[in-house]
């Protein structure tokens, strides 16, 4: 695969160089980083009385980006998210990152700069620190693992597998953006490379609703308040981060809580934007909500007797929830009920590593 690094600079990289310079631009942390970047490995203080997450993600060019619809400043900045989400979704408090790089020679020092650029804005926001990592020449493509670590109060954890039966299933936020923008993206990026714009210009009237799609795909948030909202107030009884797709990520939730659900597809928040998109390309909004990855949203259940809580501490932080669906015994499997008042089996449409599709071999478990 072509890698595209910025063709600006002609410099090469070196390994020596650039950790000098990490070191000069992120070296100086908190108290709390007894060592950081510069020595064999990072040494900190741990936070006293918490439970220590760790979670690291990897990322493949190809397989999780694509240098042609984004830069290498949004591949930094959504490889901290993917990161930061999953802190999210544990409740958790992030606090450290280690980045391990393999990059291709034809890969130039300002690109790298451009991605930190991008990771520690991201960090940054949330007050995370770089504390160290790894640098390697990659014979073909770039990859990035982040590790993150994060912290959480005993016994406040949000795990996947506390789902109990009359449960009621919320999502922050809105669902199906990110599809919707990388399908945007990945039209002009055709339609540009066979010399016309049709179709993507298509789509939708004024431009700002493009943007903001485009924009959730590229600049996702990670819901780190929400997620501490449930943990320290106990509002939750599992959560997740959909990372892969609603329906795949409420399957997870169900399968280790050993529970089904009902999703009520007039429930699923859709933004403007994302309804102006399906309407234009002649899709149906509610399968772009249920296939979409990438929205990093928390998906979590709640008990009926703190829905009230819920709802008025959200209100209260001016944070956006909606209540989809409710947790059903097992056997019921997943269902969607859909506008017209009656209840489907769920199909699971989710990205699956080595299966070549988004159709699941998890299908077939839940059909009934
Ligand atoms: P080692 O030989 O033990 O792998 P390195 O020379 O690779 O050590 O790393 C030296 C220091 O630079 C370490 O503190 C390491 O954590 C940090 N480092 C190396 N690569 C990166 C990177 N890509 N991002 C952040 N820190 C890095
Ligand atoms: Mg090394």
């Amino acid at each position: 695969m072509a890698t595209r690094c910025s063709p600006l600079v002609a410099s090469r990289l070196d390994e020596f160089r650039l950790i000098r310079d990490l070191h000069r631009r992120f070296g100086r942390t908190g108290p709390s980083v007894l060592c950081g970047i510069g020595d064999d490995a990072a040494i900190i203080r741990p936070f006293p009385g918490h439970h220590l997450i760790l979670t690291t993600d990897l990322l493949a060019e190809g397989v999780h980006f694509n240098l042609g619809t984004a830069t290498f400043e949004d591949v930094g900045y959504k490889a901290a998210v993917a990161n930061l989400s999953d802190i999210a979704a544990m409740g958790g408090i992030p606090h450290y990152v280690l980045v391990a790089l393999a990059l291709p020679a034809s890969c130039t020092p300002v690109a790298v700069e451009q991605f930190y650029q991008g990771l520690m804005g991201a960090c940054r926001s949330h007050g995370v620190q770089l504390v160290g990592g790894d640098t390697s020449s990659s014979l073909r493509g770039v990859f990035i693992s982040l590790t993150m670590t994060g912290s959480v109060e005993p016994r406040r954890a949000l795990t996947r597998d506390g789902a109990r039966e009359g449960d009621l299933v919320y999502v922050t936020g809105t669902l199906g953006d990110s599809l919707a923008g990388l399908t945007l993206l990945a039209a002009g990026r055709t339609s540009r490379s066979a010399g016309g714009t049709r179709r993507s210009r298509l789509l939708l009237h004024g431009d700002r609703y493009r943007r903001a799609l485009i924009l959730r795909h590229l600049r996702p948030t990670p819901r780190l308040k929400e997620g501490r909202l449930l943990a320290t107030h106990r509002l939750a009884t599992a959560a997740i981060d959909v990372s892969d797709g609603l329906s795949g990520d409420l399957a997870h939730v169900c399968e280790q809580s050993n529970v089904g659900a009902e999703i009520e597809a007039a429930a699923l928040p859709l933004s403007p934007a994302c309804r102006a998109y399906a309407a234009a390309a002649g899709l149906d909004p509610v399968g772009i909500a249920l296939r979409g990855g990438e929205d990093y949203e928390l998906l979590f259940t709640v008990p009926p007797d703190k829905r009230t809580t819920l709802e008025r501490r959200a209100r209260e932080a001016g944070y956006r929830i909606s209540r989809i669906g409710t947790i059903q015994p097992k056997q019921l499997g997943l269902r969607l009920k859909g506008r017209d008042g009656v209840s489907r089996r769920l199909r699971i449409l989710s990205y699956r590593h080595f299966q070549g599709s988004r159709a699941t071999q998890r299908e077939a478990a839940w059909s009934h």
